[in-house]
């Protein structure tokens, strides 16, 4: 799931990372394309505006080369002095002659003209103002006023400066080269006749510029300004209505009308624009410019009167973009299928390994496992496990086998009701108290021996245990207790204390331990002043007792009196072997009369006791001195002193005898 939840991740984002390169690189090639289709179209008009540049040179040559013959001035001339001497306009029959014969003078240029250079009008015009001579084109037409309408003749009347320039007529629009025409009197005066003007239309350059650059160029008009100036008759061509609302003033290819009747037209804008067309299946790329006449180059914020129309078949390279974008998408796709592969294999390996490299983990996890579960049965210790609840979480045999205990009677109860809930001297064991509660709570080690655990069958057993707390990544989650039946070693240490304090042959106290033991009782004594005696005890005569009958028969005497003397004492009484025959008894709780009774009875029972002996009984004594605890009393060694003086004078006084110490302490230390 895992696995499936990455692959899926990492091959959307391969997917998106392969998306946004194929489609910057698209976008790429469609900006190259466009920078391509601008770069060409910006191409095509700056050829457009070199040839209208080139075209009105040529008008202002052929116009100034006229004005510069001699007869053509004079007969301007005559024909501007008889047209003001006949009234003006058009003249009279003075004016009319000298028209004919100026036509007649221009013809033969106007022919080379039109046939060499495309000229299209010839034109003198009288100033000031705009007064229409000749036309030479149109010889019918002449003396009408052309005053706000013929600006570049009007300037060029006024300040007698050559110009060059688009504008509309009577008769056509053209571009046009205007002159001033001068003549040089005899007297060396130049006066300012009028102006020529030779015009031509944009057909033939079109066409030109067709061939040269495979490219339409056309010309349109718009209606108000065609309508405003031409005359009706001389209106080229129809007003177009379908698609443009204007004249077509001149085109290099006839489709161009086809697509006018089909095609609806962008609306006439006062800047460059540049669109694709589709026409006939295929694509064409078409530029507008805004066309400006004469005094639209004078003032940049007259409108312009129409505009030029470059158009061209820009399938190929649409065509030959399509296709690299194809082969792009292609080969992103290609790129992006073996991405893919990769990527699959790539992260199906990873996981193969990733997967392998966990076996193995849980293999070694598995062995050490195993050799732990060995460890753990093999143990001497009983081992277990409790959760933070203290419920047993594992437990060893040897566990099972000391607490006598099925694994089922164990396993997720609660160890502590289970097996630890009573002290050893039966007292209830509250859980807070517990050492394994202990460490669960604040983490740390603990080692005790002085816990008890309970079988199944209610017995219970001292052990020593030792917690440890467990840890899962750093974090608590129960503990190990390790433990161990310590009865028997209880019971070993208690035997060999046993045996470092008491005399061997006879069961008594040894001297050290009984001396011990006065000690204790001297410290008990002074706290809580119950009367205590000590008796000091010394079998009278016995080098003879082991010279008559032996050293064993002597033992026997020794381990006799010591069996008749412990049958008459109580079980807080001590008895102390002090070194030979020599013994002391303790007693507790016990003041002089009540010692010497029991002195007495004790030294009667000595009488009357017989030690059976190889040859025959034996018979024997003792002689007792008492001495009582006083609470000047600094050590166990003056309250002997006393006992051991008493004694020595029993033994002084004949023998088995018993004897109290004198009265008063002080006595005894005179
Ligand atoms: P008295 O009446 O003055 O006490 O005379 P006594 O002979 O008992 O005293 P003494 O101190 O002269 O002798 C003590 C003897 O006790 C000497 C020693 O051989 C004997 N004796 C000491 N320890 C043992 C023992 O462990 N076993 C035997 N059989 N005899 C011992
Ligand atoms: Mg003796
Ligand atoms: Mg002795």
């Amino acid at each position: 799931m895992h696995f499936r939840a990455i692959t899926w991740l990492a091959s959307g984002l391969l997917l998106l990372i392969f998306t946004a390169i194929t489609l910057l690189v698209w976008r790429d090639h469609e900006r190259e394309l466009q920078a391509q289709l601008d770069q060409d179209a910006k191409r095509l008009q700056t050829a457009f505006e070199v040839a209208v540049g080139n075209l009105e040179q040529q008008m202002l040559a052929l116009a100034s080369l006229l004005a510069a013959d001699r007869e053509v001035q004079h007969l301007f001339d005559e024909g501007r002095a008889a047209v003001a001497s006949e009234g003006g306009g058009a003249g009279g029959v003075n004016a009319k002659r000298v028209r004919a014969a100026l036509l007649a003078r221009v013809e033969p240029q106007w022919h080379y003209m039109q046939t060499r250079f495309g000229v299209r009008q010839l034109q003198f015009h009288l100033g000031p103002g705009v007064l229409s001579f000749l036309r030479v084109h149109a010889p019918e037409r002449y003396g009408d006023r052309m005053d706000g309408l013929r600006h570049i003749i009007e300037d060029t009347n006024r300040d007698r400066q050559p110009r060059a320039g688009f504008e509309t007529g009577r008769v056509q629009s053209g571009l046009r080269g205007v002159v001033p025409v001068e003549i040089t009197d005899a007297d060396g005066t130049i006066r300012h006749i009028g102006s020529l003007e030779a015009g031509t239309a944009f057909t033939t350059q079109l066409g030109l510029l067709d061939r040269q650059l495979g490219a339409g160029f056309a010309v349109l008009l718009k209606p108000e300004h065609v309508e405003s100036s031409v005359w009706q008759e001389y209106r080229a061509g129809a007003r177009q209505r379908n698609g443009c609302d204007c004249y077509l003033e001149a085109s290099s290819r006839p489709e161009l009308k086809e697509w006018m009747e089909q095609i609806p037209f962008p609306a006439f804008r006062e800047h460059a624009r540049t669109w694709l067309m589709p026409y006939r299946g295929s694509t064409l790329q078409v530029s507008r410019l805004p066309l400006r006449d004469y005094l639209g180059t004078l003032d940049a914020r007259r409108a312009s009167v129409g505009s030029v129309l470059i158009w061209r078949d820009v399938s190929a390279l649409i065509e030959r973009q399509r296709y690299s974008q194809l082969t792009l998408a292609a080969e992103a796709l290609i790129g992006y299928i073996i991405a893919q592969f990769a990527l699959l294999w790539l992260l199906r390996d990873t996981h193969r390994r990733w997967r392998l490299q966990v076996k193995k983990k849980a293999n070694a996890l598995n062995e050490s496992e195993a050799r732990f579960q060995l460890l753990l049965m093999g143990l001497g210790e009983g081992v277990y496990g409790v959760d933070l609840k203290g419920r047993a979480t594992f437990i060893n045999p040897t566990a099972l086998r000391m607490l006598g205990l099925d694994a089922d009677e164990v396993l997720g109860r609660d160890q502590h009701l289970l097996f630890h809930h009573h002290h050893a001297d039966g007292g209830p064991y509250p859980h807070a108290d517990c050492p394994i509660t202990l460490t669960m709570t604040d983490g740390q080690t603990r080692h005790t021996e002085e816990e008890w655990f309970w079988r199944g069958d209610g017995s219970g057993f001292p052990v020593a245990l030792t917690v440890t707390p467990l840890l899962k990544n750093g974090i608590r989650v129960g503990a190990v207790v390790a433990f161990q039946d310590i009865s028997e070693r209880q019971e070993l240490a208690r035997q060999l204390r046993l045996l470092a304090s008491t005399d061997s042959l006879t069961g008594a106290h040894n001297r050290r331990h009984f001396l011990q033991l006065l000690e204790q009782e001297l410290t008990r004594y002074q706290r809580y002043s119950e009367p205590t005696a000590l008796l000091m005890l010394d079998l009278d005569h016995f080098k003879q007792v082991n010279d008559q009958f032996g050293h064993a028969s002597g033992d026997k005497v020794l381990k006799a009196f010591t069996a008749c003397a412990l049958r008459m004492l109580r079980r807080s009484d001590q008895l102390g072997r002090l070194g030979g025959e020599e013994f002391a008894i303790l007693l507790p709780d016990t003041d002089s009369q009540g010692a010497h009774e029991l002195a007495e009875r004790l030294r009667h029972a000595v009488e009357e006791d017989e030690v059976a002996s190889d040859s025959e009984s034996i018979r024997y004594s003792v002689s007792i001195g008492i001495a009582l605890f006083h609470h000047d009393d600094g050590s166990a060694d003056s309250i002997l002193a006393r006992a051991d003086h008493a004694l020595y004078r029993a033994k002084h006084a004949g023998r088995n005898r018993v004897e109290m110490e004198p009265a008063g302490a002080e006595a005894l230390n005179q």
